[in-house]
């Protein structure tokens, strides 16, 4: 069946058969754009087949501004809930996530085209964790006393205020959700702008908002392009948190705009992560690491895109490997066999073409895909394109610098116990957002841990981490970081109450 809707009229849609309201949610009501220059609406589109599937509600400054007031409206009255209420509260939002999971994956899927069952299976889940988590975590903050000449120093969480939540389309719900909850347990008021490209799951969390029992104007969503409604929300005097996942082009656009009041960010953005497979790595598993850096179609922020191999080992791994990726198979993302889905957008995948023909022609050799038709262009929209690694690359050449964000890794490698070079190598980018490591040996893989840049280092496994540690990176890969008490620390303002010991009706 066609992933898209041709039939849908402005603002409402059904997509994979779930009706989508596609305007605005702004204090708790439906809205659509009060100025309708130059259109009111924009087409989303499929990247299964390119069919649209919904007209979405094109926001402005005036929805931005309108968005903002409902936030800050909302404030003081979100602020004092007790944190017992706001905790249960956000337990309900997630109870919500799991009533509807079968819905919000199917219409992740026809949105964003990841994965059916990486959303059914390990998205969904995660995002109703999110909710519950930070819920959780909000009961248990604490820190212990300080004590100064017998004063006692008392730290406490204080809400700060609207939290605007920028997020970007490769996983459109857990990456807001990543936000969501922690600004709202905080007793911050939150306006949400998701991608473009994916702004369905938003509405749909929208819904369950209400129907949770979330008050008027705590949870708010604009829709639109960055430029029209994320800028004006990002430059608005009354919010007092940003937090944006994205691009770092954006960051520095968002970072300008955030200058003009002193604007808290917290920035997650790309990455070149490195996959270091060390000679004594059990190699079955380093090349399992390698292939699943092609999940999402490569569209993962924290994909291991530069595989450096210790030398003699080089052709027993990449065998390894060539033998797994023969078995990938690519197609619908909405059939379980499928291991490869599309890639975002057309004007995306031009993007990713573009980055491997440049590699080539700079006399880069394809160990995997790089053919002249490396792109579906049949019924799929030629949005499909095939898993690519290149070798004979420079450190310094645009393939090993540049974030790719498509399914095109490098292959690398270092001499023989080399350790200075493999860390050169890992760490010569202007990113940090993570590391992998495949290691035998215990000892080598802690010492060159230790040297590496990275917000999250992985070693003999990827993706897995706790909702308690830090996430984020390093260099141009982010400011700050989220996860555990780090994103309670950045949606509040920290106070420090000290008490002295004397004065006292009770004492003398
Ligand atoms: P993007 O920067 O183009 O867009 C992200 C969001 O910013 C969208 O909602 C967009 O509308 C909005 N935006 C654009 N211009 C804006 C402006 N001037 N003001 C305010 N908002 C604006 O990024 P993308 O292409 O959607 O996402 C891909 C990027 O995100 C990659 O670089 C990827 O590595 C990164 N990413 C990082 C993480 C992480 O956790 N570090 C996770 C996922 C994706």
């Amino acid at each position: 069946p066609p992933a898209g809707n041709p039939t849908a009229t402005p603002h409402t849609a059904t997509v994979a058969n779930v009706p989508v309201d596609t305007r605005h949610w702004i204090a708790g009501a439906r809205v659509t754009s009060a100025t309708h220059a130059p259109t009111a609406t924009f087409t989303d589109h499929s990247p299964i087949d390119g069919a649209p599937l919904a007209e979405i509600a094109r926001g402005t400054a005036a929805e931005a501004r309108a968005a903002v007031a409902a936030a800050d409206a909302a404030f003081p009255g979100w602020a004092a809930t007790p944190p017992a209420e706001r905790a249960a509260l956000l337990h309900a939002v997630a109870d919500g996530v799991d009533a509807r999971a079968e819905e919000l994956a199917a219409v992740e899927t026809a949105d964003n085209g990841a994965l059916l069952r990486s959303h059914r299976h390990g998205v969904l889940p995660r995002v109703a964790h999110n909710f519950r988590y930070f819920a959780d975590r909000l009961l248990a903050l604490s820190r212990p006393d300080f004590e100064t000449r017998g004063h006692t120093n008392h730290v406490t969480w204080d809400p700060a205020g609207p939290a605007v939540l920028i997020t970007p389309w490769n996983a459109p719900l857990m990456l807001a959700s990543w936000k969501i909850a922690p600004a709202l347990a905080s007793g911050s008021t939150v306006v949400l702008k998701p991608a473009e490209w994916t702004p369905l799951t938003a509405s749909l969390l929208a819904d369950i908002t209400h129907e949770a029992g979330l008050p008027p104007g705590v949870f708010n969503v604009v829709q639109g392009y960055g430029d029209e409604v994320g800028a004006p929300l990002t430059a608005h005097p009354a919010v007092r948190r940003i937090s944006f996942t994205g691009s770092v082009p954006t960051a520095h656009r968002i970072a300008t705009a955030a200058a003009a009041h002193l604007t808290p960010c917290s920035f997650e953005l790309g990455g070149k992560s490195p996959l270091l497979v060390l000679a004594d790595a059990d190699l079955d598993l380093a090349a399992d690491l390698a292939v699943e850096q092609y999940d999402n179609a490569g569209q993962v922020c924290l994909a291991a895109t530069r595989i450096l191999v210790e030398e003699s080992v080089r052709d027993a791994f990449l065998g390894r490997f060539l033998d797994r990726v023969a078995k990938l198979t690519r197609g619908d993302p909405r059939d379980e066999a499928t291991d490869i889905g599309p890639s975002i957008h057309p004007r995306h995948v031009e993007r990713v073409d573009g980055f491997v023909r440049r590699a080539l022609a700079a006399g880069a050799e394809a160990l995997v895909g790089g053919a002249p038709d490396t792109r579906l262009s049949d019924a799929s929209g030629g949005n499909y394109y095939f898993p690519t690694l290149l070798t004979d690359v420079d450190q310094d050449s645009e393939i090993v610098q540049e974030e790719v964000f498509g399914p095109v890794l490098t292959l690398q490698t270092f001499p023989d116990g080399d350790e200075d070079e493999a860390v050169r190598l890992a760490n010569g980018t202007r990113f940090g957002l993570a590391a992998t490591l495949a290691a035998g040996d215990r000892e080598r893989a802690a010492r060159i841990a230790a040297r590496l840049v990275a917000g999250t280092v992985w070693v003999n496994c990827f993706y897995v981490r706790d909702l308690s540690a830090p996430f984020g990176g390093s260099r141009r890969s982010g400011i700050g970081r989220e996860g555990g008490d780090w994103s309670f620390d950045f949606y509040c303002d920290l106070k420090n109450t000290v008490t002295a010991p004397k004065g006292w009706s009770d004492h003398g």
